[in-house]
């Protein structure tokens, strides 16, 4: 058997898996239990990087449950339904979520190598009360159709958890359709899974087209970037697939200066362009992970803009129902006095700048 469907055999996704790994506290026994029919789960690569010890470990925050997911206080019932504009005129295949006009995101399944307590997909993914039809032949269908896409996002779940054949079979397909320009991949397997990765998958990767694939992976903690996710990277890049970062704002987890740069640094390192730092989205069970808003913001001005390599810095973002919305704390930065511009840096020193009308 391939490693990675060895991988997927061994899920960790039981009390007695994670005792192998860990050692449980009362607190995430009774959330396992109390959590029971939801979906939980890990990779036994990713549950490597537990901490046996520390319950804290941003490692098992991600992913081993918690009895903060029943204290929904701010949680949206019906998110995905919401955000992914799901119950608007224009009807579309399960499939497609649109919220603008020349790009879509195309779920073609639901399951995970981990299941993140943070997900904002979690109705789908982790409680399972929403039912989707993801069908694959719909949804090129609908892009067939609608010749204003040219950007199609593939996403689930996680993507790269389909065989390899039908993986080739979505992007030939979409290949071949003239008004598609690119192809991006939204997948968490080059950090929970690396082992996917495999010379047969990247042999159907490789190559100069048309149409590139741009992929994006989540990593949220400087800890979850291995030896195995950096030699990935090279990989896919060696394909000609670009490889960046969307990572998510966790309290706790990622929301303090030193983690902060360090992850967006580590990405660098390995070869990940930060894309976006999303803020950790309102679906019902996540307001333990939630800071304030503008804390992305802070910690970019904090940790990244200036402090260190310029390409380190993701765009800030809250994804809502009509797209994602830029936040950022720059307002200050650029002031106006009569025919001069007053620029300030991230020491709070000042520069001046002529005024064009
Ligand atoms: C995030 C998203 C996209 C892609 O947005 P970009 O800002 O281009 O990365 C497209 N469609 C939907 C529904 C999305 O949620
Ligand atoms: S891998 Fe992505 S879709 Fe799956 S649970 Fe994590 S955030 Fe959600």
């Amino acid at each position: 058997m391939e490693a990675w469907r060895e991988q997927l055999k061994n899920q960790v996704n039981t009390l007695e898996k994670l005792e192998e790994f860990i050692h449980v506290t009362p607190e995430e026994r009774a959330a396992i239990q109390a959590l029971k029919g939801t979906r939980w789960g890990t990779t036994p690569h990713y549950a490597n990087l537990m901490d046996k010890e520390d319950p804290a470990c941003p490692i098992r925050r991600q992913v081993i449950p918690s009895q903060s997911e029943l204290a929904n206080n701010f949680g949206m019932e019906g998110y995905l339904i919401w955000k992914e504009n799901r119950s608007t005129a224009e009807r579309r295949p399960d499939a497609i979520a649109r919220q603008y006009r020349d790009r879509i995101a195309f779920a073609v399944t639901q399951v995970c190598g981990i299941y993140c307590r943070h997900c904002f997909r979690r109705e789908l993914t982790i409680a399972k009360d929403l039912k989707l039809r993801l069908d694959i032949d719909e949804g090129l269908a609908w892009i067939r159709e609608h010749p204003e896409i040219r950007d199609v996002l593939i996403t689930g779940g996680d993507p790269f958890l389909l065989g390899d054949d039908d993986i080739a079979y979505v992007i030939d397909q979409l290949r071949a359709i003239p008004h598609i320009e690119m192809i991006r991949f939204g997948t968490r397997l080059p950090v929970v899974l690396p082992q996917r990765f495999t010379p047969a998958l990247l042999d159907r990767l490789r190559g100069y087209h048309r149409v590139p694939i741009w992929i994006n992976t989540q990593c949220n903690h400087p800890k979850e970037l291995t030896e195995e996710t950096a030699r990935v990277v090279y990989d896919l890049l060696t394909c000609g697939i670009n490889v960046g970062n969307q990572a998510v704002l966790l309290k706790g987890i990622n929301d303090n200066v030193a983690v902060f740069r360090a992850l967006h640094q580590k990405l660098l390192n390995i070869r990940v362009r930060p894309y976006y730092l999303f803020y950790c989205e309102p679906a019902p069970g996540t307001d333990h992970f939630r800071t304030p808003l503008h804390k992305g913001a802070e910690l970019i001005r904090d940790a990244l803009r200036g402090h260190t390599t310029g390409l380190a810095q993701p765009l800030y973002v809250v994804a809502t129902n009509i797209g994602k919305i830029p936040i950022t704390l720059d307002d200050r930065l650029i002031m106006r006095e009569g025919k001069k511009y007053v620029l300030t840096n991230y020491e709070g020193r000042t520069t001046e700048l002529d005024a064009i009308d």
